[in-house]
């Protein structure tokens, strides 16, 4: 017996459920890649992802998921042989780092661990040590999709600015960009990078660059530059070029109506409702935990990431069996646990196309699950989000 007839929901962070204007988007044929029709549209889609950034810096859009675009930033701006230092809240600015250290660059991690934030303080304190400026690059992310934390950006740009150093400031918006405020030139991001498949609710295959004047000139000498990532290649008139070759036709046109969405809505209105859902989960989930099965990974409230929420559960209970519940009785598709994580947590996204029934949906699945296989948990985690959003969306 099952009740999931209908359509799979997706509650994994990435890829996320898509806009059926999106995906009608994508539905025609292709076209003359020199036409002015694409020309138009990549110089409209640089444009945007500028304001997406919030930068007066370049822009550019790569054929390659998040990990391409890493490797682009990488390769822009590094020699073999310099250092970088990653700072650490779970996984992804560590496997960045280990993309460096493939391609010749030494990384140094900045310790930290998957249930906390990076500390600016600490920031400040080892770039003070840094005398002779070896690091090269500094880099974070927003969002730690795997632990679910929400790095402090503003901050971590504060305390390098506090140490004078001048190395470059590269953060990763992958689970973040069109979800939460980014402010890539008031809070001193040198690049910055995402894609195309979580927040921003394109399909995956889209990786996007912005570097400002600082990283730009620096560029000039990285020895990593290859053809297909390098900047100054993307940067003249020829539209061939910016793509390295054929243009993506049918992902830029998704793209194009996704931005056309996104500021349809408003970035103010997607941020906030982003906050109430992310708070709607964060209620349940706080009930459910009364049963001391479920817990937040994330221990401090404030650095809740409002885009994916990762809830631990204890030794002797096993998330993999939850999620098969979620998915093969009620349709509703949760995230794995990551990294440490793995075998011990799951994740529920809400980020990108999501409203309140996606959410109370998603939610109330999760009630069921626990119930159906007798997982104890506080009763009336759903109720909790629902009480939440009736007093927090004013009629
Ligand atoms: C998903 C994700 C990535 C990797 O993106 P892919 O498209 O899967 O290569 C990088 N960083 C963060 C924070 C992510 O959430």
């Amino acid at each position: 017996m099952a009740v999931r007839a209908g359509r799979e929901f997706l509650a994994i962070p990435g890829p996320t459920t898509m806009p059926d204007e999106v995906l009608q988007a994508m539905h025609r044929p292709a076209l003359d890649i020199y036409s002015e029709t694409m020309v138009q549209m990549t110089d409209s889609l640089l444009r945007d992802l500028g304001r997406l950034f919030a930068t007066k810096g370049h822009a550019y859009i790569y054929i390659a998921n998040g990990h391409g675009a890493w490797e682009a930033v990488l390769s822009n701006v590094l020699s073999r042989g310099d250092k970088i230092l990653v700072l650490e809240s779970g996984r992804f600015a560590l496997n960045w780092g280990h993309a460096a250290s493939a391609m010749g660059v030494e990384v140094e991690v900045l310790k930290g661990d998957t249930r906390r934030a990076v500390r600016p303080a600490d920031v400040e304190a080892r770039l003070r040590q840094d005398k002779d400026g070896r690091i090269k690059a500094i880099v974070v992310v927003q969002v730690d999709t795997a632990s679910g934390v929400f790095n402090d950006i503003a901050a971590i740009g504060r305390a390098i600015k506090a140490a004078k150093h001048d190395a470059l400031f590269m953060v990763d918006a992958v689970a973040s960009l069109g979800c939460m405020p980014f402010e890539m030139d008031a809070w001193g991001i040198d690049v910055a990078m995402s894609g195309s498949q979580k927040g921003l609710m394109a399909p995956p295959g889209l990786g996007f660059v912005a570097a400002n004047d600082r990283a730009r000139e620096v560029h000039k000498t990285a020895g990593l530059r290859t053809p297909y990532w390098d900047w100054t290649e993307r940067e003249g008139p020829e539209h061939y070029r910016k793509y390295a070759g054929t243009a993506p036709v049918h992902l830029l046109f998704a793209l194009r109506q996704a931005f056309d969405m996104l500021f349809d809505e408003g970035l103010d209105n997607i941020f906030l409702r982003h906050r109430l859902l992310a708070e709607a989960v964060r209620r349940a989930v706080a009930v459910w935990a009364e049963g001391q099965v479920l817990s937040f990974n994330i221990e401090d409230p404030a650095e809740r990431s409002n885009t994916v929420t990762t809830v631990r559960m204890s030794e002797g209970y096993d998330p993999a069996r939850l999620q098969t519940y979620c998915k093969d009785k009620c349709g509703v598709v949760l995230g794995t646990g990551i990294g440490d994580l793995s075998g011990r947590a799951f994740r529920i996204a809400h980020m990108g196309h999501v409203n309140a029934p996606m959410i109370l949906g998603t939610l109330g699945v999760i009630d069921v699950a626990l119930a159906a296989l007798g997982i104890p948990h506080g009763s009336g985690g759903t109720n909790a989000a629902i009480d939440w959003l009736g007093h927090n969306v004013p009629a």
